[in-house]
């Protein structure tokens, strides 16, 4: 396939930090060598592939220098769009960025839509559909445990898996194609019979097993959803400031995507706490907490995980029996606080309370038992099934609704297996499972849903 050569900034602009005009496609080293001036009269076409040069960006018309760059000269087809690729890297701040922009769209390039870079690496065969939807993922990666996953994936782990899937479902099917052809032989139809159910369950387990893990990996892409709920006075702000201060706000940090830098969100040995309701909080008293138990009841609806503090210093009070009432059934961790007051608080009551939750204790004041609370969080949400590592994760939404409807035909396939139903109905939920399967790593997909997918890209990437 061959394109008009697209141009776009590619790392947002931080304070000091260089910024990228990046462009792909068939011209774009003729166009980086109209305004580029490299030393001793260099020009870019002459140059190996993968190189770096220094030089300036002069604008044509006046001969006036734009900006000192180091471009980046890479050669079809090992870059990332399978195209020429070339990078202009700007030190300089918005404005001349801006500049080498506008230059190399009055000399050839076109701007690039959103995700248009990634959208060649895939039409160019580059990448599959859902390793280029892993680079959407990257780009929003919250934590380096959350990027591990987006990275893997875009590894081709996940395609990897879904490609063997698919060949399973096809080989099954060839042989069902066996016993239609030659249904004299009874014992390829009687083969047949067992070969199908057998494959089929087997892929019914394999997608199963990928989407146990689409719970922990949506939670790392999105950040688990904690609430901090207790009455007036017992340490709420104070853990909440305790957390967001401790951990490091969220910084995504890797070549070409987002530096994304983000209050709400911190990383918790790992796991994405995205803490929920936090103006309630930070809006210091009264008015708001006042409310108490009717609030508290709305933020648990909205939380993955609640952090229920307590006052050590005082007795349970039956606000506090209320909150325990409305954390039912939700994923709890216990806070007793104020240790370095004296204990007024029934530990035995609480821990009947918290019914097997974990009760940390702490004194935020002194800053104790934190380390405990942050092991207790990791805890609730890496020993449940899933460890980190080796695992693929499955965290697009996408790509969950497929498996679901993959899963599904399957099992139709397999009722109808048992049933000893005729043997082209099979094949038929064989063959959407099959489909389904495929449109996850962008083999059977129409043109249409491509654009919309590529259109959730950022600028540039
Ligand atoms: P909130 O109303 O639940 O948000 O509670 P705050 O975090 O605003 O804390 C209420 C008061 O308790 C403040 O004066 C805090 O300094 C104090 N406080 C918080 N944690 C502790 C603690 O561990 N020990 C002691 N002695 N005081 C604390
Ligand atoms: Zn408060």
């Amino acid at each position: 396939m061959e394109f008009d050569t697209i141009a776009a900034i590619s790392t947002p602009m931080g304070e000091g930090a260089i910024a990228i005009v990046r462009l792909s496609g068939k011209e774009a080293i003729s166009i980086a060598d109209r305004i580029f001036r490299g030393v001793g009269g260099k020009r870019l076409k002459d140059v190996p592939s993968h190189t770096i040069h220094y030089g300036h960006i002069i604008d044509p018309t006046n001969d006036q220098t734009i900006e000192e760059v180091m471009v980046s000269v890479m050669k079809a087809p090992k870059t990332f769009t399978r195209e020429d690729v070339v990078e202009i890297n700007c030190h300089g701040g918005l404005v001349s960025v801006n500049q080498v922009l506008q230059l190399v769209l009055t000399h050839g390039a076109r701007l690039a839509e959103p995700g248009e870079f990634t959208k060649r690496a895939f039409l160019n065969g580059r990448i599959d559909l859902s390793q280029a939807e892993a680079v959407i993922d990257l780009i929003r990666a919250k934590t380096d445990r959350a990027m591990h996953v987006a990275l893997s994936q875009m590894e081709g782990r996940l395609s990897k898996m879904i490609r063997h899937l698919r060949q399973t479902i096809l080989e099954t099917l060839a042989h069902v194609e066996v016993n239609i052809d030659y249904p004299e032989y009874d014992d390829v139809e009687e083969m047949t019979h067992q070969l199908l159910l057998e494959k089929a369950t087997y892929v019914r387990e394999q997608i199963e097993r990928l989407l146990q893990t689409a719970q922990q990996g949506k939670i790392l892409r999105e950040g688990l959803a904690t609430a901090i709920i207790g009455r007036p006075n017992v340490g709420k702000s104070s853990l909440l400031n305790n957390l967001v201060h401790e951990n490091k706000a969220i910084v995504t940090d890797i070549p070409g995507t987002t530096r994304d830098v983000i209050e709400e969100y911190v990383n918790v040995r790992g796991v994405p706490l995205k803490l929920i309701d936090t103006a309630g909080i930070r809006e210091t008293e009264d008015i708001v907490e006042r409310i108490g138990v009717e609030r508290s009841k709305q933020v648990v609806k909205a939380a993955d995980l609640i952090l229920l503090v307590l006052n050590y210093n005082e007795p349970l009070t039956e606000e506090d029996e209320q909150l325990f009432a409305t954390v039912e059934g939700k994923e709890t961790i216990v806070i007793v606080n104020k240790t370095d007051l004296p204990q007024k608080i029934e530990m035995e009551r609480v821990q009947g309370l918290a019914a097997g939750r974990p009760v940390i204790t702490t004194s935020l004041l002194e800053e104790k038992g934190i380390d405990e609370l942050e092991e207790a969080i990791a805890r609730l949400f890496f020993t449940r099934g899933v460890e980190a590592g080796d695992l693929t994760y499955v965290s697009n939404s996408r790509h969950i609704a497929l498996l679901h409807q993959a899963k599904q035909a399957i099992e139709e396939a397999i009722t109808a297996i048992e049933a000893f139903v005729p043997i082209d109905i099979v094949q038929i939920d064989l063959t959407r499972a099959w489909e389904l399967l495929g449109e996850i790593i962008g083999d059977t997909v129409h043109e249409s849903l491509i654009d919309q997918l590529f259109s959730q890209f950022c600028l540039g990437k």
